[in-house]
């Protein structure tokens, strides 16, 4: 069986997931569910990122030790990502034993291969970001990502990772493979930035102790982000690397698309298909951001509109290479129009007609592959998931026009009025299948439905608001 293997960004542990990284794994579940429907045998990993000075800053805050910090955070984490019926294969945390020694193994390969170097090293370090900042990417004194935080000016002993090496590597990589990064404008911002040069990287710190200790110089830790991206191969079971997608936020680009990559070269493995940036989600115009005030969790959506109502709202907010905005009324607007006005009504509509014409249904479900055929499955290979979710609606208006036009309900002859009904409901059974990546207990009950042999109407998929 073909295996695809996909990822999520894993997020700080410094708090628990809201709507906007959510987006990101209702996406990726998305996807998952959707190669399963294809056939393929799928493995889906997601988890968090729990080392470094950000996540032992924000514990220290709580006042809470930080091993129980993120304990705490990634079970927060696991009952959001259950609100929205997000099925991974793994939730891999960084603190994970397996993945601790991933990561030495890894990083003793890349020593090996002579990438690896001790130098002094000197700059602005931002703990909010992570990293280290030039002069000229400061405000005013300050990272223009979190004004509110100090700049530390650090000067230590650190290790290197011979990151210019792989300058040409990378640029040939991406060119010579189209599919590499998407969407392309991130490929052609890539690339202009090693246009520029690259340099080295340090990835090791003395100043931070919540981390992986270097394997030779445990009075070091690693650097997150050296850490963090190799959870990518811990986390794949045998045989499924190389990763058939990375999806990740694209302020993340440059890591998945750039260091990443080197590093596997440095350490001898393949390099992951394709790695997807995808844009951000704001509310009312706004950031969402603990700062902000604006959080809104999984769970909170999944109250208010249902499971499969939370996740319609979510994958069809924006494109997914580019931004969005969603606000609580415009997602009622839309939910009232588009689930409970349009499928739910549709559903229930159809359903009561098969039940008033007393005839004896017993279809069969369509074939799973229907759902690798025409412009939908073409959308869905192009990442267009928003114009794959809209040619599922285009369906479902065709059914209603369909449905209003014959009006089987004034037909005389029971026969006709069954055939007719039946045509109709095979349609909609084809929908279902293309929508049960998306909304999959919706989906379910549809076939359940119209695959009775006396068809009645189920209760409301969707009460209005
Ligand atoms: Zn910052």
């Amino acid at each position: 069986m073909k295996k695809f293997y996909l990822t999520t960004a894993i997020d700080y542990a410094n708090d628990v997931i809201h709507v906007g990284h959510a987006y990101q794994k209702v996406v990726a579940d998305i996807f998952a569910r959707y190669h399963q429907l294809l056939g393929r045998e799928v493995f889906f990993l997601t988890g968090s990122d729990e080392h470094g000075g950000k996540v032992e800053e924000a514990a220290r805050q709580a006042g809470q030790d930080t091993a129980g910090f993120v304990d705490r955070v990634v079970a927060g984490n696991k009952e959001q990502l259950a609100a929205l019926n997000i099925n991974f294969n793994r939730y891999i945390r960084t603190t994970d034993q397996d993945h601790v020694r991933q990561v030495k193994n890894f990083y003793l390969r890349v020593k090996k291969n002579g990438d690896i170097y001790r130098a002094k090293f000197s700059g602005f370090y931002c703990s909010g970001c992570e990293e280290y900042k030039t002069a000229s990417e400061l405000v005013g004194g300050c990272c223009p990502h979190h004004p509110n935080l100090p700049i530390r000016q650090l000067a230590e002993e650190n290790y290197f990772f011979a990151w210019s090496k792989y300058r040409e590597f990378l640029v040939n990589h991406i060119k010579a493979h189209p599919d590499f990064i998407k969407p392309k404008s991130r490929a052609k911002e890539m690339l202009s930035f090693l246009d520029q040069g690259l340099n080295d990287i340090s990835i090791s710190r003395q100043s931070v102790s919540w981390g992986i200790p270097v394997p030779d110089d445990p009075a070091q830790t690693l650097y997150v982000w050296f850490d963090a991206l190799i959870n990518y191969v811990t986390g794949a079971p045998e045989g499924f690397w190389p990763a058939n997608l990375h999806l990740l936020g694209k302020d993340n680009t440059r890591w998945h698309a750039l260091l990443w990559p080197a590093m596997l070269k440095s350490a001898g493995l393949p390099l992951p298909k394709t790695i997807y940036a995808h844009g951000f989600l704001t509310l009312n115009g706004q950031k969402i951001s603990k700062s902000l005030g604006n959080i809104i969790r999984p769970s909170q959506l999944a109250k208010e509109f249902g499971v499969d109502g939370a996740r319609y709202l979510l994958a069809s907010a924006k494109t997914l290479g580019g931004d969005g905005d969603i606000s609580w009324a415009k997602m009622k607007e839309k939910y009232n129009a588009d689930l409970a006005n349009g499928l739910g009504n549709l559903v229930s509509r159809l359903a009561k007609l098969c039940q008033l014409s007393e005839a004896e249904f017993g279809l069969s479900c369509p074939d799973n592959k229907i759902a690798s055929r025409g412009d939908f499955s073409r959308l869905m290979a192009n990442y267009q998931l928003l114009s794959a979710l809209s040619s599922i609606w285009d369906q479902l208006r065709l059914i209603d026009q369909e449905l209003n036009q014959c009006q089987p309900w004034k037909m005389t002859s029971k026969k006709k009025q069954a055939q007719v009904l039946s045509c109709l409901v095979n349609q909609l059974l084809v929908v279902a299948v293309r929508l049960s990546p998306f909304l999959p207990q919706t989906a379910k009950i549809i076939k359940r439905t119209f695959l009775a042999k006396k068809i009645i109407p189920p209760k409301p998929l969707f009460a209005r608001i």
